[in-house]
């Protein structure tokens, strides 16, 4: 419970944030194109009014983010045997215009049938694959790889990247929810939901997702996943 009112308070912290700051900015705006018209003064209207529309297209992003949270974060789990190779794919391809525009490359290896929720886990490589995709490093062609490797009754699904990499002490602040290290939206858009999600998503499997503190060459998920939830 005490967890639940703690996402509560972040929640409704960056409800306020993110959406009270294009409003204003919408409301500044319109009052400047009120006045410049009723002056007559017109030279500048359309650049205000570029100004009122990506204001509103940044609030119409943070509200579809915000309604895709709560869809995934309150969400009952139905379990099937499910090929995480098809569920990468089908990542992949909802993903499709981001990996175009980053002429990223994605190295899929073979990977194991577990058992989970088809839909959560498909969200789960989507998140990993869009921050590796967003966070890759200027001037390098980004290059992600997704890998499994056995160890008993887990499966370890690895998601590597060799884009801006995050500093090890992070390793535990980046799966709060609302959390973010990159403040500035201008160079990196995000919302500070996608790795909170990911950690659910894993803990509703029975899993664990971590940050690899060791690698250097990006970033390196970890989710350690059971082969079978014997329910
Ligand atoms: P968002 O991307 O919306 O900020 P996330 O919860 O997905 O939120 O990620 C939290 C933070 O972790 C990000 O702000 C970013 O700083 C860092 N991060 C996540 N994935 C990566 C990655 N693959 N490479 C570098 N930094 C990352």
């Amino acid at each position: 419970l005490e967890k639940k009112n703690k996402s509560l308070e972040q929640f409704a912290a960056v409800v306020s944030h993110d959406l009270k700051a294009p409003l204003r900015h919408i409301s500044v705006f319109a009052d400047m194109i009120v006045e410049e018209t009723a002056n007559g003064n017109l030279a500048d209207v359309a650049l205000y009014a570029q100004q009122v529309r990506s204001s509103a297209q940044r609030m119409d992003r943070v509200i579809r983010r915000l309604l895709e949270y709560s869809q995934i974060a309150y969400r009952i789990a139905a379990f099937s045997r499910v090929n995480l190779a098809d569920i990468a794919i089908q990542a992949i391809q909802n993903l499709e215009s981001q990996i175009e525009e980053a002429r990223a490359e994605l190295l899929l290896s073979k990977l194991p049938t577990i058992e989970g929720d088809p839909d959560l886990l498909r969200h789960l490589l989507q998140n990993l694959i869009a921050n590796a995709v967003k966070y890759r490093r200027k001037g390098t062609v980004p290059r992600i790889r997704m890998y499994a490797t056995d160890k008993g009754s887990m499966v370890n699904l690895i998601v590597e990247d060799n884009g801006i990499g995050i500093d090890p002490k992070y390793a535990d602040r980046i799966f709060t929810a609302f959390l973010r290290l990159h403040a500035d939206d201008k160079v990196y858009e995000g919302f500070g939901v996608g790795l909170a999600l990911c950690k659910q998503i894993v803990e509703s499997h029975r899993g664990i997702i971590e940050l690899d503190t060791n690698y250097r060459g990006g970033a390196r998920f970890v989710v350690r996943l059971p082969q079978n939830l014997n329910r």
